[in-house]
């Protein structure tokens, strides 16, 4: 930050620098910018409808409470829908998750938010850390994040159904959705590009199973919700999760080659943005007449196997 002109009121004072647009815009402004550019892409890509119930994934970081704060205010003020309810995953990480979920019970607390907490070892029998220790002689250890990611997602997407949601708004930003669309790339997961086309309809029998999932998130860099929830002085939790930093996994690197690349090209994540909308809608086309198998221990739609991926990783560590 340094003192400048704003580009939006024109006062001289202390200015943020948007270095893929060239703005100066003071602390004000830039708040308000935020908040006009979640609502935007709302409105944009028709994420909400009136009458809609919205679940929020909610960790108690930055990204989810900066979103739940913003909808809140949408919600009343524009959509008047049934109140929004705020959903958070237990994995069971020790020292992480346990004190992410206080920010994010707090943050509930104060704003009036009906708050519901769903953990791994109440859904599955197990915790995330029972995982990795007992995975640990083993190959599969270092994918903490493939056993994470994939309950976590079946425990959202089957909690916002059972509490009769229309979508599942997720706090993933501009920076999240480059890196993992760059990771898709690199893994051929083309698949999974289409699946995560945000505009299809989805067919009855696929509605039956999942809710839509919305990112009004998706065009702010994650830098700049940093900025955002501190200006804003949103009570979040700020460390990581400690498994993020042991997996030797791509993901960590593909991050820091995005952040590499923006000191030269610094509008690159908005050119991942625009490619992963542009490829998941083409792809999406290209596998649309494709069927599916139902997992035959869940009966959730998987691809062309009998056994969907959660049933793959849970029976992988039932005793
Ligand atoms: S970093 Fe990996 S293990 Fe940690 S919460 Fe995220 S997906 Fe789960
Ligand atoms: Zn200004
Ligand atoms: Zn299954």
């Amino acid at each position: 930050m340094k003192t400048a002109t704003c580009d939006y009121c024109k006062k001289k004072t202390v200015v943020v620098h948007r270095k893929y647009s060239g703005e100066l815009i003071c602390t004000t402004c830039f708040t308000d910018r935020i908040e006009k550019n979640i609502f935007q892409t709302i409105s944009k890509y028709k994420m909400l409808k009136p009458r809609d119930q919205i679940v929020v994934g909610v960790s108690g970081g930055k990204d989810s409470l900066s979103l739940l704060y913003n909808l809140i205010k949408i919600q009343e003020n524009n959509y008047h829908s049934k109140p929004i309810i705020a959903v958070t995953i237990d994995e069971g990480i020790k020292n992480y998750r346990i004190n992410s979920i206080k920010n994010a019970i707090e943050f509930c607390k104060k704003y009036g938010i009906e708050h519901i907490i769903v953990s791994f070892k109440e859904k599955t029998g197990i915790t995330l850390d029972e995982i990795v220790e007992l995975k640990k002689h083993t190959s599969e250890n270092k994918y903490a994040c493939n056993f994470c990611a994939t309950f976590r997602r079946r425990l959202l997407n089957e909690t916002a159904k059972e509490l009769g949601a229309d979508v599942l708004a997720m706090g993933h930003n501009l920076t999240d959705i480059a890196e993992t669309f760059l990771m898709n790339i690199l893994f051929k997961r083309f698949k999974l590009i289409a699946n995560q086309y945000m505009f299809k309809e989805k067919s009855k029998e696929l509605q039956k199973y999942f809710v839509k999932k919305i990112t009004p998130l998706m065009k702010i860099p994650e830098e700049e919700i940093f900025l955002y929830s501190n200006l804003k002085k949103i009570d979040y939790y700020p460390s990581h999760c400690p498994y993020r930093e042991k997996d030797p996994i791509l993901r960590k690197r593909v991050l820091e080659f995005i952040q590499d690349c923006k000191k030269y090209s610094p509008e690159i994540e908005f050119n991942l943005l625009n490619g992963f909308l542009e490829m998941s809608e083409t792809l999406s086309n290209n596998y649309k007449s494709m069927s599916y198998n139902t997992c035959k221990e869940c009966g959730y739609p998987c691809g062309n196997t009998n056994l969907c991926l959660y049933c793959t990783y849970l029976n992988g560590v039932k005793e």
